[in-house]
């Protein structure tokens, strides 16, 4: 049996000398697991739109339970990820990230679509890296079914909530702690204001909003904590992302 699906390659391992084992986000399948035989070899048809990152057209045979990647064409590659190691690295933390929230033979249109608008604002539109990295982090969360309540505080109904709980994911005022409360991050009016966007805004528009630099750092530190938070993983290549920042400033 063929199935035919287009999807991003979120991670690959090299199973021998000829072969790899790929991780696929597929539009029509959820997530996938994949053997790409030959595609380690120079003149492998199917190589490029293998590779890690890259949106593709597959055809793949299933047999025994088991895919195999029969045809493949890339359809985007984002380019320009792959001229820098601090792109290709945050990039491939939006695939990890993607990977845990997906999950098999459960279609996620949405979430391929987010994964592949977040690899295109930092590939064609050049945007701010954390910027496209605070905006994916909190959509995921929504889409993995954390969307946090951002409209008023929580507990007296004020619409300038100054704080941020991390593990029920809703806005307080500074002085609106419970018993239930958890950590809580503070959020200034500009951070409030880009987080309401990011979760109430079309998809089409998730990365065109501006935030100052200073801001910008803090809402990343709230995302991030948020995503990591609620889905109770961490990830090594947000790990290994942060570590090229911090060489590149002691550079
Ligand atoms: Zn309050």
């Amino acid at each position: 049996m063929f199935i035919k699906t287009e999807g991003v390659v979120l991670r690959e391992v090299e199973i021998n000398e000829a072969d790899k084992l790929l991780e696929i986000l597929s539009r029509d399948r959820g997530l996938l697991t994949v053997k790409a035989r030959g595609v380690r070899r120079g003149r492998s048809p199917i190589k490029s739109a293998c590779q890690l990152l890259t949106l593709s057209e597959f055809t793949l045979a299933e047999y025994g339970g088991k895919l195999t990647v029969q045809e493949a064409q890339s359809v985007e590659q984002f380019r320009l990820l792959r001229c820098s190691i601090e792109l290709l690295s945050l990039g491939s933390y939006f695939a990890q990230a993607a990977g845990v929230v997906a999950q098999e033979d459960a279609p996620n249109p949405e979430l391929l679509s987010l994964l592949c608008n977040a690899l295109y604002a930092l590939s064609h539109l050049q945007r701010q890296p954390a910027l496209v990295k605070a905006a994916f982090e909190l959509r995921l969360a929504c889409l993995a079914g954390f969307a946090p309540e951002l409209t008023a505080c929580r507990r007296c109904g004020s619409p300038e909530p100054d704080r941020f709980d991390l593990s029920c994911g809703a806005a307080s005022c500074a002085g609106c702690k419970t018993e239930e409360s958890g950590i809580r991050m503070p959020l200034s009016a500009g951070m409030l204001q880009a987080m309401r966007f990011i979760v109430w805004c079309e998809p089409k528009k998730l990365f065109s909003f501006r935030l100052e630099e200073e801001a910008l750092q803090a809402l990343g530190s709230v995302t991030e904590a948020y995503l990591m938070t609620q889905l109770e993983h961490r990830f090594s290549t947000l790990d290994f992302y942060k570590s090229l920042l911090q060489y590149g400033e002691t550079l």
